[in-house]
């Protein structure tokens, strides 16, 4: 089968990779963010990896394609965005200026942005993408967008008609969409353009914000090299034409009636005279219902996520949902841990270790190849269940990597005989990620903590019994699965309801109702020790 009817659209990505491909051979796909806060896990799927897939599966089915990342940098600041650590009222002073001319919060970067941008870029690289990097602010100071300003200023009419048209508002007779960066304060946002002779611009800084007061000052300029800048409707198609934008994947929010999609469209064909990129709108993720934003606090970033999975799964998930699917995560409870099992499945696939049937295969393939930061190993990968790490972790947290592996052996969890040595390193990166996951995120009921005697308990004399004869039985040779089913006869046998019976044993061990496999629980802990602890219920 050749590579190319292998990949015949399996994917989201390849899907939009032949329709681009429709349109010509060679691409450019956008990712374009803002760095005032953190760049985050949803930042990650729309601006970085959605672009950066869909440029893969354009190359992967025969065009060219180059992936950008722009730094919108020369964007001002209107607010200090939550949870970032710096004192709010001081920098007051700044909101309205470009955010590559404010302070930085940390030291050792020359402003808010760079140092965003910093983190963002180290992000995308352990991400396993190496986008070419733009900042909006040089491109504009390099005169990069100079072109796109004159046409924009010389078709002032046609631009002020369609965006009263489109987003159905009144734009005054001679309104000029541009602002200029206020020679005097250094503002664009509280500057108005009065007049544009086809060469010199004049302005005057008049107009208060919220945010920000005007200084008064009037001038006059040759708009050029970053001394004026477009307001965001006119800026977006603006970048698309200078760059020769082809894809570009924006949060859905722009794609309303008479939002900013419909306007750059318009400008494109209109103003620009030239084809419009192709753009899909993608939805955001969220945490626990609500919306990752780098303005609320709630960020996970791509460090963050590295702490506690590898890049491959963060890529899988954003392959494996349609991108205008928002996507409802939590990294307290189960979802890490089935997004982890559903990664592993399409990795046995792709080792035809498992079949879910042939289309299904291929797409899973397809994820699986497009979820790699690297070339996929030659031989399937050890996987191991993270919830059992986790619990293993939390039993023995000094326990070395042999130890360990000795254990998941004796589990039955680590069948591989001869572990390579990505094997291993897999492996521990793996317990690595489930310390990290406990201390971080481990919700209440998923912390263990095994008593030392079991608490005072009101037992029928048959539910005594019951806890003895496990206690007896445990003096024997148990493996796991066998464990598991010697519990739930135990149980029976002494007319005990299972149910009952495990929460028993969860009160005596762990002092609570559930917990995890019982059967797994007590091949981790030792039987003697767990022998121990029932044991003290004769006492
Ligand atoms: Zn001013």
């Amino acid at each position: 089968m050749s590579q190319k009817s292998e990949i015949a659209h399996y994917t989201w990505a390849d899907k939009i990779a032949g329709e681009l491909l429709q349109r010509g051979k060679k691409h450019v796909a956008h990712g374009m963010w803002t760095p005032s806060g953190y760049f985050h896990i949803g930042n990650a799927r729309g601006e970085l990896l959605v672009p950066a897939m869909v440029a893969r599966a354009v190359k992967d089915a025969g065009g060219s394609a180059r992936t950008h990342f722009l730094a919108d940098d020369f964007d001002d600041m209107d607010k200090v965005p939550a949870g970032i650590d710096v004192d709010a009222e001081k920098y007051k002073e700044f909101l309205g200026k470009p955010l590559r001319e404010i302070p930085s919060p940390m030291k050792g970067y020359d402003s808010w942005a760079s140092f965003f941008t910093d983190q963002a870029l180290g992000g995308i690289e352990r991400l396993g993408e190496k986008p070419k990097f733009y900042s909006v602010y040089d491109e504009y100071r390099k005169g990069t967008y100079d072109k796109a300003i004159k046409i924009v200023l010389d078709n002032a009419g046609k631009v002020r008609d369609l965006w009263e048209i489109i987003t159905e508002t009144h734009k005054p007779e001679n309104w000029l969409p541009v602002m200029v960066v206020c020679e005097s304060c250094g503002r664009s946002a509280t500057t108005k353009a009065v007049s544009w002779s086809g060469k010199n611009l004049a302005y005057v800084c008049s107009e208060p914000r919220e945010y920000a007061k005007p200084c008064n000052h009037s001038g006059e300029i040759i708009p050029h090299k970053g001394n004026v800048k477009l307001p965001w409707r006119v800026h977006w198609p603006a970048t698309w034409f200078v760059f020769g934008t082809t894809f570009e994947s924006g949060g859905k929010d722009h794609f309303t009636k008479g939002g900013s999609v419909d306007t750059g469209r318009a400008f494109m064909k209109e103003v620009f005279n030239v084809e419009q990129p192709l753009l899909i709108g993608t939805e955001f993720i969220q945490l626990g219902g609500e919306k990752i934003s780098g303005s609320r606090g709630n960020v996970i970033t791509p460090e963050h996520w590295l702490e506690v999975a590898d890049a491959e799964l963060l890529r899988f998930m954003m392959i494996s949902y349609q991108p205008g699917t928002a996507i409802d995560f939590d990294m307290h409870g189960g979802k890490l841990f089935l997004l982890e099992q559903r990664y592993h499945e399409a990795e046995q696939v792709y080792y035809g270790e498992k079949s879910l049937g042939e289309k299904r295969d291929a797409q899973l393939r397809r994820e699986y190849m497009l979820s790699q930061v690297k070339k996929a190993p030659k031989g399937m990968p050890v996987q191991l269940d993270y919830s059992l790490l986790a619990t293993v972790v939390q039993m023995y947290p000094h326990k070395n990597i042999g130890k360990i592996i000795e254990l998941l052996r004796s589990l039955k969890a680590l069948k591989k005989e001869n572990l390579a040595k990505d094997d291993e390193n897999r492996i521990s990166a793996k317990i690595n990620h489930a310390r990290a996951w406990v201390s971080r995120y481990a919700p209440d009921d998923m912390k263990l903590k095994l008593n030392e005697a079991a608490p005072a308990m009101d037992l029928t004399e048959q539910e005594t019994d019951a806890v003895f004869t496990l206690s007896n039985e445990l003096l024997k040779e148990w493996d796991e699965a066998g464990l598991q089913s010697r519990i739930y006869e135990i149980a029976r046998e002494n007319d005990v309801e299972p149910k009952r019976f495990f929460q028993i044993l969860y009160r005596m061990l762990l002092s609570r109702d559930h917990g995890p496999r019982l059967g797994h629980f007590i091949v981790i802990v030792g039987k003697e020790k767990i022998r121990a602890i029932l044991d003290t219920l004769k006492k």
